[in-house]
């Protein structure tokens, strides 16, 4: 097999019963089907298996190892550094499997392993309930559960991987697993963060929570103002009640509504809360913050259900933007900190880059950093530089200002960075951000995969 049209047709032949959709790039939708959501990544795979069951993926698994194919597991596509998809490999499409199983009353819900957020958020609102996700609705939940989940409801319900119960896998060698705390309970801890380095997940069980309506949405302040704002907010938040979660951004007011035209393209920062719990109980676990500050340009902060809240970037970020990005963990926000994130923020070199600050905190520090493989329980925040612009011209602009802005910062940060926010930053950074846990890691990745079949994700080295 020297062509992909070949391992595209190979596969038709050795895969019988196969029940998704072979592509390979002879096919009409080939372009469409490789691409992923930031379309800075742009692969070529030799084929894509678009599996309806965990059956297909198994038989996708066989057909790669039997022909030594670099393998690439797709679950929502979002991965900013393109960890689902590669150059001439065969690419894992768990998009069909969306199965998704409420029960209202063991508060559970099931979820096959190619859903997106949206689509689970939207089934659990059904029942008042909701596990935690991100913050932008067509994020994979195949990816963002396994490099932990950090969102709206971190502070209340922990980290996604927190209220993760089951997963069925298919492994390396092909065969189907349970992970739990019953059933393969190493692979259950080294899936909760260590992404998917140890086999293809096909299926979730999330705890759920009663959460329906959130009191939710932005203040904003004039970009001028960032060094005062954040110095208020990392005093305020951490002692702030749980229910309350606030992420501190550096954005640009999209110009639309539902923003007041007189603000459109400002720059400015902000917060953006989500409460769990009543509007009166909202505004006054806000009120301590918002008094030590100026007047806001905007405070937009009412009940929704929380799918909206959680779809409420969607429009501003849709699939096919340029991306590129870093992160870190933070301790601590020092005052030479804050004024290095206010000069960048006067920077930001186009609409929609931007500057996030998530809340590891409240339930996220319920958890002891060796119980999940999610290693970084002590930090407060995790920080997430992102440059982002439809126009492919603008790439270097939006690398440089990021670049330029996480090495600014990276001295303040406590070392390693949340792993589903990373580009590909090389091995030392990978094992930075798992800290002590990385040795067992490594472990179990060499009783799951010896080989390193799973080896497009932030790479954990089989060894011992
Ligand atoms: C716009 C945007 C907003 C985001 N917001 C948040 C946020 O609020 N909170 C947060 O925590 N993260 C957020 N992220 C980061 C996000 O968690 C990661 O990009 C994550 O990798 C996306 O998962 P995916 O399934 O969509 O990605 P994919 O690109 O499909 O996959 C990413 C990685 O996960 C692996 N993977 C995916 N599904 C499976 C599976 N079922 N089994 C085994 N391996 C699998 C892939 O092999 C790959 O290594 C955001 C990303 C973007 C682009």
């Amino acid at each position: 097999m020297s062509t992909s049209t070949s391992i595209a047709a190979a596969a038709r032949e050795e895969t019988a019963g196969f029940k998704g959709r072979l592509i390979g790039s002879e096919d009409a939708d080939y372009d469409e089907a490789r691409k992923v959501y930031n379309a800075m990544i742009d692969k070529r795979p030799a084929l894509i298996a678009r599996c309806a069951s965990a059956d297909d993926v198994a038989k996708t698994v066989a057909f790669a190892r039997d022909h030594d194919l670099l393998v690439a597991v797709r679950g929502g596509g979002h991965n900013g550094a393109g960890l689902g998809t590669c150059d001439d490999g065969v690419v894992i499409d768990l998009s069909p499997l969306k199965d998704i199983d409420v029960d209202p009353q063991a508060r559970t819900v099931r979820v096959g392993g190619g859903c997106t957020w949206g689509e689970v958020d939207r089934a659990t609102n059904e029942h008042g309930l909701a596990t935690p996700s991100g913050i932008i609705s067509t994020t994979g939940v195949g990816g963002l559960t396994l490099g932990g989940g950090l969102g709206h409801l971190t502070r209340k319900c922990g980290l996604t991987i927190d209220n993760l119960l089951e997963a069925e896998l298919v492994l390396a060698s092909g065969e189907r697993a349970q992970a739990s705390a019953d059933e393969n309970p190493d692979l259950y801890w080294a899936i909760r963060g260590g992404g998917g380095n140890f086999g293809v997940v096909t299926s979730f069980k999330f705890r759920l929570h009663e959460v329906g309506t959130v009191i939710g949405g932005p203040t904003f302040w004039p970009v001028e103002a960032a060094a005062e704002v954040l110095s208020v907010y990392r005093e305020f938040l951490p002692d702030a009640p749980r229910e309350l979660n606030g992420f501190y951004a550096n954005a640009t007011v999209p110009p639309g509504p539902p923003f007041p035209e007189e603000i459109h393209l400002r720059k400015i920062c902000g917060v953006v809360w989500c409460y769990v719990g009543g509007e009166e109980d909202a505004a006054k676990a806000m009120a301590p913050m918002l008094k030590r500050l100026p007047e806001p340009l905007l405070h937009g902060v009412q009940p929704m259900p929380h799918p909206a809240l959680q779809s409420a970037f969607d429009e501003v970020y849709p699939k096919g933007d340029q991306w590129y990005w870093r992160a870190d963990f933070v301790d601590e926000i020092p005052d030479e900190a804050a004024e290095a994130h206010a000069r960048f923020a006067a920077e930001m070199p186009t609409m929609k880059s931007t500057m996030h600050l998530y809340p590891i905190d409240g339930a996220a520090h319920d958890v002891g950093p060796s119980d999940t493989a999610w290693g970084y329980r002590d930090a407060t925040w995790g920080s997430v530089f992102a440059g982002v612009d439809p126009d492919p011209a603008n790439v270097d602009e939006i690398r440089n200002w990021t670049i330029d802005y996480f090495e600014a910062l990276h001295p303040y940060s406590a070392g390693g960075a949340y792993v589903n926010m990373m580009m590909d930053e090389g091995q030392e950074r990978v094992r930075a951000s798992y800290r002590d846990n990385y040795d067992r890691l490594a472990q179990t990745k060499a009783r799951y995969d010896g080989d390193n079949f799973f080896r497009v994700n932030q790479n954990i080295e089989p060894s011992g």
